[in-house]
């Protein structure tokens, strides 16, 4: 049997650096605080609790002097503004990428049209992209792109994580409703190169296997794109996920996982194929 990794497979550079703040910024000062997950990933929020990086509610629940750390997909302007406001101590872990789309969206909006943002209705990373404007338009299927109401002018942005066959579908929409429509492709470069592996390495591959919490959307979206091409595609959290059965008549095993899944869980779980398939090395597929 062989084993090809997606050589991208795992943490992003915009997670990977809000992660090793969050441990750095711990060590530095005992503890730090986080609103909500980190990383969509049960396994690395344990780990960072029990090195000091706790995970709170509000604003009210961190201790006094203590530092609050803003995390990858970014944060409600109104959580900002009060943090500054209580002159806390802000560790701002925001993706760049993540940034580049609020100042997007707010030129957008500058320019007089109608926001309209394709993701996922509640996501972090969408609340806090609707959050830098006035009354934008969620949008996360071409279904809720049809009930939209005919405009002059509209700017379009997209969460990071989409794929690109769903904005393109949305978009197609739009053309037909949105006389003047500025679409920025705000899909971030790590997403696109990691949707644009696995399509090609899923068609190579007997069997696929995408690493991911199941909380993971990005997780998600890379499994759905790999089961539309390969019926033997299956997400797994971790190594012992996997059921040996799965792997019988496979010559050639593909191995991908979300921006949210750790080093040391993708290589438990290579330890484990390489076990049942008795292999040394695994290839990286590029
Ligand atoms: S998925 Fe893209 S935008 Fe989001 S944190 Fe990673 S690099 Fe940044």
């Amino acid at each position: 049997m062989k084993i090809l990794l997606a050589k991208n497979a795992g943490y992003c550079f915009g997670v990977r650096d809000a992660v090793n703040m969050a441990y750095d910024t711990a060590k530095e000062h005992g503890d730090v605080y986080m609103l909500g997950h980190i990383v969509h990933n049960e396994n690395v929020v344990d780990d960072l609790d029990k090195a000091g990086a706790k995970v709170v509610d509000s604003l009210d629940s961190v201790p006094d002097g203590r530092p609050v750390l803003l995390r990858a997909h970014g944060t409600h302007v109104d959580i900002v503004e009060e943090a500054k406001n209580k002159k806390m101590n802000i560790v701002d872990a925001t993706c760049p990428l993540v940034r580049d789309i609020h100042d997007e969206i707010k030129t957008l909006e500058a320019d007089g049209r109608k926001i309209i943002i394709i993701g996922d209705h509640g996501h972090d990373e969408v609340v806090g992209i609707a959050s830098q404007v006035k009354d934008p338009i969620i949008v996360a299927t071409a279904d809720e792109a049809t009930e939209l109401r005919k405009t002059k002018r509209a700017g379009v942005v997209s969460q990071s994580t989409q794929t690109i066959e769903n904005v393109q579908d949305i978009i197609n929409i739009l053309m037909s409703k949105v006389v003047d429509l500025r679409f920025i492709n705000t899909i971030c470069f790590p997403t696109k190169r990691n949707q644009e592996q696995i399509k090609e390495l899923s068609k190579q591959c007997d069997v696929m296997f995408v690493i991911g919490s199941f909380t993971s959307a990005n997780s998600k979206r890379l499994t759905d794109l790999s089961k539309e091409r390969n019926s033997r595609s299956y997400q797994v959290t971790c190594a012992s996920d996997i059921d040996e059965k799965w792997l019988d008549n496979c010559e050639i095993v593909g191995i991908s996982a979300g921006a949210s899944t750790p080093d040391n869980i993708i290589g438990e779980v290579l330890d484990k194929i390489k076990e049942i398939g008795n292999v040394q090395e695994e290839e990286i597929y590029a």
